[in-house]
Parts: structure tokens; C-alpha cells; sequence
């Protein structure tokens, strides 16, 4: 089973990526991980796609197809994957049917989670995660339970992402009005979109998300 989730940043991809994966023996495949590890890691891809991702911009698509193309024939991925964060363009999109065409694979729905514009900027940047583990929490609506101490690991480190600051964040919902979104009528006339309320709770918008995969 492969499944795309869709939505501007902050929409809740990355969250409900991690919780489906648990369910349903999943693995998450996170185009911004995996760029991140690079950054991390100081690859050449990391040290080309830092100075894009701090702008807000998207990495070029060839970089991206390619990551994808080689973490997507690998082992783990055999009872499928949930792309979260690709494809972002229409170029990927029409990659990634020639991949799974190449490698006998089938995609079987796109979600959208659909949310309130106004409301990202405040979702995003009061972000940040457990250097630990990587769970994530909130400034205003989720924090740890104990202040500075991870709900997950214990862990006392916390971090935030470089683009998360709010300059950032608005050309990174630019870019998804101009190039990502162009791609929901592309999976919508393959009848493969559905839509999820992305501002209901969490876990409401979970079970929404859970439905639509079981009734696959
Ligand atoms: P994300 O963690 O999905 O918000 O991605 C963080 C940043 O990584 C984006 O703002 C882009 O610069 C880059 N990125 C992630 N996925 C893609 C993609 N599919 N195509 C182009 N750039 C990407």
C-alpha cells in the first residue's frame, strides 16, 4: 500500500506520517528528513540544498526523484510507504508514476489535508522537537508534560528547525500555492484524492485519515 499525504507546511503530513506507519507496517518517506540527514551529514546534497531550504525554495526536482527513486526500491519499503512532503511539484508527481510503473508498484490514495492558511505561520513556528528521539511538540498546543523533559525519551535537548522562523515560512507557503498545489487536480483526475479537515484534533484528523486507508 502507497500512500501520498499532501498539504502546505505545518498541515499536520509529518505527525500523521509517523502515526500511520505504526499502524498500518508502513515506512515514512520524508523528502525534508532525508535533506535534513544530508544537511546533517555535510553530503554534497546537504551542502547545495541548505542555502535552498533556508530560502523557503524547493530543491531541484532531479535531486529529490532521485532520492526517492533509490530509497523506494530498498527492503523495507516492500509492503509500501507514505510519501510525506513529496511529490511537490507536477514534474515529481509525473516521476513517481514512472517510477512506480518501473518497479511494478501501485499508488493506492492521496490525502490532502486541507487547513486554514491563517493558521500555519502560529503552527509552525512554535514547533520544535526532542534531539533525542525527534518527538515533536508545540509552544502553545502540545508541550511535554514536564517542562524540558521529553513525553517520549526523557530526553532534556530540544530543537528547531533553521526554517522555521517566519520569513521563512511565508515563502514556503508560496511555494506550495505556486507548485505544489497544482498537483491536487493531477491526482484528482485519477480519482485518487480524498481530503481530511487537517484543523479538526490530532487524532480526530487520525482517525479520518485511518478510515479512508482501511476503505481503500
Ligand atoms: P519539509 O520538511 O517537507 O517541510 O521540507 C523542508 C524543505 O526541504 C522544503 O522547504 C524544501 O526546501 C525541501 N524539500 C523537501 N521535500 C522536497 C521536495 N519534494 N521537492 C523539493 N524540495 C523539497
Amino acid at each position: 500500500m502507497n500512500i501520498i499525504l499532501l498539504g502546505p507546511p505545518g498541515c499536520g503530513k509529518g505527525t500523521q506520517a509517523k502515526r500511520l506507519q505504526d499502524k498500518f507496517g508502513l515506512v515514512q518517506l520524508s523528502t525534508g528528513d532525508m535533506l535534513r540527514a544530508a544537511v546533517k551529514s555535510g553530503s554534497e546534497i546537504g551542502k547545495k540544498a541548505k542555502a535552498i531550504m533556508d530560502s523557503g525554495a524547493l530543491v531541484p526536482d532531479d535531486v529529490i526523484i532521485a532520492m526517492i527513486d533509490d530509497r523506494i526500491g530498498q527492503q523495507d519499503c516492500r509492503n509500501g510507504a507514505i510519501l510525506d512532503g513529496f511529490p511537490r511539484t507536477v514534474a515529481q508527481a509525473e516521476a513517481l508514476d514512472r517510477m512506480f510503473a518501473g518497479k511494478g508498484l501501485k499508488l493506492d490514495r492521496v490525502i490532502e489535508l486541507v487547513v486554514d492558511e491563517a493558521a500555519l505561520v502560529a503552527r509552525i513556528t512554535g514547533r520544535f522537537s526532542c534531539k533525542t528521539c525527534g518527538a515533536g511538540y508545540h509552544d502553545t498546543f502540545q508541550r511535554p508534560k514536564k517542562d524540558g523533559v521529553c513525553d517520549v525519551c526523557g530526553g532534556t535537548e530540544f530543537i528547531r528547525r533553521d526554517d522555521d522562523k517566519e520569513e521563512t515560512v511565508k515563502a514556503r507557503l508560496e511555494a506550495y500555492r505556486r507548485q505544489t498545489a497544482p498537483i491536487l487536480p493531477y491526482y484528482k483526475g485519477k480519482g485518487l484524492l480524498s481530503q481530511v479537515d487537517g484543523m479538526a484534533p490530532i487524532d480526530e484528523v487520525t482517525r479520518q485519515i485511518e478510515a479512508l486507508v482501511e476503505r481503500r
